[in-house]
């Protein structure tokens, strides 16, 4: 049972392939299978949502503003302004009582278009972008791109627009120097070789009208507007209330010849949202109520209404206790809050072989070593953190050993190399026990990133283990 062995006072971190049976090892690679149609549905948080909505009412949740009560046993969900959800299963002891919480984020590192994002030069359209997040500049350069958004108009019309996903669609591209040209730019250093303003993808090749209308100006840019005016009835003036992303164009993979990996965008941290919706799906009548909250925004600081600072989560949960007992005070929700417990639920950085000066390799984790405790997040002397307590650690340690899942722990690499932080320091904000405990992933923020199917599986047995005890 976990990672404990009974006889031997030393610790060992399993391979979790190792601990399956067949019927185990079947498991993991139909979930990686399915979990791959999730992320292709999902590649931004606003399709993460309809995605989560749309299976949560096929496992019969509903909407939370339909219901006027809730009782034990009532699978419920909620949705923030298209960009964030909740999905609740009532638990037999009210809800003041504490709720079992697992938060991730379906946001993802990207480009974003700017408000005025249309120009042309040389025989080209080009878009201007802002990056959203933590990227590395030069790994957007070169490669399909798609562009998935809203758009709303003039008159009020919602306009969704999706290009560069489905079979025969065209892409985006942003280009690079070529080697032969790129003595210069490789003198430079990686981080500044590649400015922010270049990150600007080609979007029309052709120009309007005929060689009679060569001195007319802007025939490039006419021309993509032209298209857009006809297929979407959109204005240049509409990209100003727009929201329009460009990520990676294309199809989670297997990875390896025996496919036990899954490389594709998005993975921070839509595996861990997975791992949690799947994890609640399956959950039947629990103890505590058992919330899978997705929240937006974390890879820009969590601010605005989707991300986790703000009131939505604790004024949705008035919103159930209200449902529950007829009245919710404001001491309601701060005792619900309080004895909560909470997962926050997001991927780590895994060991990579390739890179191993940046890790401590006996406190990271590694590929396929199964779900990973990260006790303690931040940057240079753990500024930032949210340093969970001895107390739950050894809490969620028991439980996990109990349940058989195989778990690891991690911090993101050496001490003074660098860091990162999550969510949950804010939901400890409310007084609330939380722990971060997610998927190790390789090449994090890149625009394909790697995850262990094994890792994923265990995430999810993990979070199970959480929402039954
Ligand atoms: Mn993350
Ligand atoms: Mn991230």
């Amino acid at each position: 049972m976990g990672n404990e062995k009974k006889n031997d006072l030393t610790v060992k971190y399993d391979y979790v392939w190792d601990r399956l049976d067949e019927a185990g090892r079947r498991a993991v690679m139909e979930m990686g299978e399915d979990y791959k149609h999730f992320l292709d549905a999902s590649k931004t948080e606003r399709l993460c949502t309809e995605e989560i909505v749309r299976r949560a009412e096929a496992h019969g949740f509903r909407d939370l503003t339909s219901l006027s009560t809730v009782k034990p046993g009532d699978k419920v969900y909620s949705v923030n302004r298209g960009k964030g959800a909740m999905l609740a299963v009532i638990g037999s002891e009210p809800i003041v009582s504490g709720m079992h919480i697992v938060g991730s984020h379906i946001d993802s590192p990207r480009l974003d278009l700017k408000q005025n994002p249309v120009y042309e030069d040389s025989g080209m359209t080009l878009l201007k972008t802002h990056y959203y997040g933590g990227i590395r500049k030069y790994q957007w350069l070169a490669r399909p791109l798609a562009l998935h958004g809203v758009v709303f108009c003039g008159d009020g019309r919602k306009v969704e627009v999706h290009v560069g996903d489905q079979e025969g669609d065209p892409v985006f591209f942003i280009s690079d120097l070529p080697p032969h040209l790129s003595a210069e730019q490789d003198k430079t250093a990686l981080g500044t070789a590649v400015a922010g303003e270049n990150l600007s993808p080609m979007a029309g090749t052709l120009p309007e009208g005929t060689a009679d209308d060569s001195e007319r100006a802007e025939r490039f840019k006419q021309g993509v507007l032209k298209m857009l005016n006809e297929k979407y009835g959109i204005v240049e003036e509409d990209f100003v209330s727009a929201e329009l992303e460009l990520v990676p164009a294309g199809k989670a993979y297997d990875v390896g010849f025996d496919r036990g990996a899954v490389a594709s965008y998005g993975h921070d941290d839509r595996v861990c949202a997975y791992a949690a919706m799947e994890a609640l799906f399956a959950c039947g009548q629990v103890r505590r109520t058992a919330v899978a909250l997705f929240v937006d925004k974390e890879e820009i600081g969590s601010m605005g209404s989707t991300g986790m600072q703000s009131h939505y989560f604790v004024n949705t949960v008035g919103e159930l206790i209200e449902r529950q007992s007829g009245v919710c005070g404001a001491l309601d929700t701060a005792r619900a809050m309080a004895a909560s417990s909470m997962l926050s639920s997001d991927v780590c950085v895994a060991f990579d072989p390739n890179y191993p000066s940046v890790s401590e390799q006996r406190n990271n984790a590694m590929l396929g070593k199964g779900v990973t405790l990260v006790k303690y997040t931040g940057s240079r002397g753990k500024a930032g953190a949210n340093d969970a307590h001895a107390e739950f650690v050894g809490e969620i340690r028991r439980m996990l050993n109990q349940a058989g899942v195989v778990w690891q722990t991690s911090e993101i690499g050496k001490v003074d190399a660098g860091g990162g932080g999550t969510i949950a320091y804010i939901l400890s904000n409310y007084n609330m026990d939380v722990l971060d405990i997610g998927v190790p992933v390789l090449a994090m923020h890149a625009p394909c990133e790697v995850v262990s199917k094994a890792d994923v599986y265990m995430t999810s047995r993990a979070y199970s283990a959480f929402f039954g005890s």
